[in-house]
């Protein structure tokens, strides 16, 4: 029971899946989050790939507003 509510709050916590690298198909790593311009509901993620070191910047909306 207390094990099975852990593993829920786990897969909660975790942030979504990073997204492929788009030279080399290797899986990319999540550097940092900034928030975009006055928007409060939305963020900017920035990957770097491992492998071949190319960024890539994902806009990610927490909510959506009225
Ligand atoms: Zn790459």
């Amino acid at each position: 029971m207390l094990g099975r509510l852990a593993d829920a709050l786990a897969r909660l916590a975790d942030a979504p899946p990073a997204p492929p690298c788009p030279d080399c198909r290797a899986p990319m790593a999540l550097r940092g989050e900034e928030p975009v311009g006055e928007l409060p509901v939305a963020i900017e993620r920035f990957y770097v790939c491992r492998r071949c070191g190319r960024h890539l910047t994902r806009c990610v909306l927490w909510a959506i507003p009225d």
